[in-house]
């Protein structure tokens, strides 16, 4: 783990500790009565969730510094990953309390009390009712690949959930929580969720409206292979994005809805003026329709976001690009040539047929580049094709890998790889059992609901493992502390 991500998940883990070990603090401070263990278990689940949840706000809120840093796959699974233990923890919570074990009976009025589900409180309705919301949010995610809803839909029901979730879980926090009665702890609650809810905003608010006074004109929508289009903005006004080789952005075409917006990875190098072009692949609504956008309309940019680049320290690189996953290699290699990069550079580019494979070489203008090298690759190829033939899986990356341009780097080489799930998996996992380390393999997913199952993707999800029994140990320790 390089220092910024574990700088970031050590202040993730406080944050998610915090309002817990506040609560510790205020409540010795105070002299606070102490409950039986399972109540104050139940309420440590509970805040550790509840903080795990305002902190997916954050990681969502298209922070540029943030996804700059950390790349948005790792963003996404975060979020994702940590969505999951929240609901879990969540679910547990109300379960725990030893208002359960007691003996049958109405409860006592101390019980109810202490619990503070007197009747004329609210807070366990809202409480309900926001891990009803959270359920069918995170459910709804899990299963959105396998239902017909419209992606656009299925985003503004999450976000609306997602509004839900925040408003009635703050609610139920600060009338049922027994620690959130003492001013400290509310006051972090206040503050962590006016954290997430100034992300949300800033995203479905703030964000469109600085994207209508920052427009950009179509200046070029051109075919460039089979149902893929070249896309070409510049700024209206004279202060474009400022961008770095292999990010992404965040597009609309035509309209400034917020829900509305596709990510992109800009497939050009930075340069004066502003430019930003895009190489579209047809894939649904959006995408399909890009034929009825003309020159000279506007477009909205929110971006630039994501980090996914040549490493300084790399001695050689070799890019790994599945069908329009070639994108960012394009924008990299561009600014390659701009940089005059003198460092060995292999991009294996592998696609159904040639058809659908943009001309990488013309696009970036890699040809001037002292040490590139080009291997194509596609399943169905014919008589006249002089690149490699196959799929670019464990045994087609055996194949590239052997080939006499790239075997002398292939070990020592840092490997980026793009495009589809499958091949990703397959190639992280074939470089990592070819003896590659894994921190010279790099990746960028353009589906944010991936399972991974290579051992990068396992990595991550140790690390998940490894916070969230991280903030069950300070439960714990908190426990003992008294
Ligand atoms: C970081 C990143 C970079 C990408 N770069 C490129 C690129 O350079 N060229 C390219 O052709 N494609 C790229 N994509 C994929 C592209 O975003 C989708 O193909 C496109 O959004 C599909 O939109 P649609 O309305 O045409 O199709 P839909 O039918 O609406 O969507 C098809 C699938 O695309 C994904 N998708 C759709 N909308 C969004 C959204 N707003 N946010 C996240 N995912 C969405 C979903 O998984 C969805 O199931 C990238 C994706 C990501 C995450």
């Amino acid at each position: 783990m390089t220092r910024q991500k574990a700088f970031w998940a050590a202040l993730y883990l406080l944050l998610m500790l915090l309002p817990m070990l506040v609560g510790e603090w205020a409540a010795r401070a105070s002299g606070l009565e102490r409950r039986p263990w399972l109540d104050e278990w139940a309420s440590g689940l509970g805040m550790i969730g509840f903080a795990l949840v305002l902190l997916s706000f954050f990681l969502l809120g298209r922070f540029k510094p943030l996804s700059g840093w950390l790349g948005s796959d790792l963003l996404m699974q975060t979020h994702q990953l940590f969505a999951r233990t929240a609901v879990l923890l969540l679910l547990l919570h109300p379960f725990f309390y030893s208002l359960w074990h007691a003996p049958r009976g109405p409860v006592s009025a101390s019980t109810a009390e202490v619990l503070r589900i007197d009747g004329s409180s609210w807070g366990l309705i809202t409480g309900v009712l926001a891990l009803g919301c959270l359920l069918v949010l995170v459910a709804s995610a899990i299963w959105r690949q396998r239902s017909d809803t419209p992606y656009e839909r299925w985003r503004l029901m999450h976000s609306a959930l997602a509004l839900a979730v925040l408003g009635l879980g703050l609610h139920h926090t600060l009338v049922s929580g027994r620690y959130a009665q003492l001013g400290a702890v509310a006051a972090v609650w206040w503050a962590l969720a006016g954290l997430a809810l100034l992300s949300w905003v800033r995203v479905y608010l703030v964000r469109p409206l600085w994207q209508g006074a920052h427009p950009y004109r179509i200046e070029k929508l051109e075919r460039c292979a089979d149902r893929i289009w070249l896309l070409e903005i510049a700024p209206r006004s004279p202060e474009g994005a400022h961008f770095r080789a292999g990010q992404f952005a965040w597009l609309k075409l035509g309209h400034r809805w917020p829900h509305r917006d596709n990510p992109f990875s800009i497939s050009n190098a930075p340069v004066a003026g502003g430019r930003v072009q895009f190489l579209i692949k047809e894939a649904g609504d959006m995408t399909r329709g890009l034929t009825q956008h003309a020159v000279g309309e506007s477009a909205y940019l929110d971006g630039p976001h994501g980090r996914f680049e040549i490493p300084a320290d790399a001695t050689a690189v070799v890019m790994h690009a599945g069908g329009i996953g070639v994108v960012p290699f394009v924008s990299l290699l561009t600014d390659a040539v701009a940089r005059q990069e003198r460092r060995p550079l292999r991009l294996i580019y592998a696609d159904k047929h040639r058809d659908q494979m943009v001309d990488v070489v013309a696009l970036s203008g890699a040809s001037a580049l002292p040490d590139f090298q080009l291997l194509p690759m596609v399943e169905q190829s014919d008589a006249a094709w002089e690149g490699l033939t196959g799929r670019l899986d464990a045994n087609g990356l055996a194949q590239a890998l052997a080939h006499p341009a790239v075997a002398p780097v292939a070990d020592t080489a840092c490997h980026l790889v793009c495009g589809p799930e499958p091949m990703m998996d397959a190639i992280e996992t074939a470089l990592v059992a070819r003896g590659v380390p894994p921190v010279r393999v790099f990746s960028e997913h353009f589906k944010y609901d991936f399972s991974g199952q290579s051992p990068l993707a396992k990595r991550m999800r140790h690390v998940w493992w490894g916070l969230s029994a991280a903030s069950l140990l300070g439960l714990v320790l908190a426990l003992a502390w008294r």
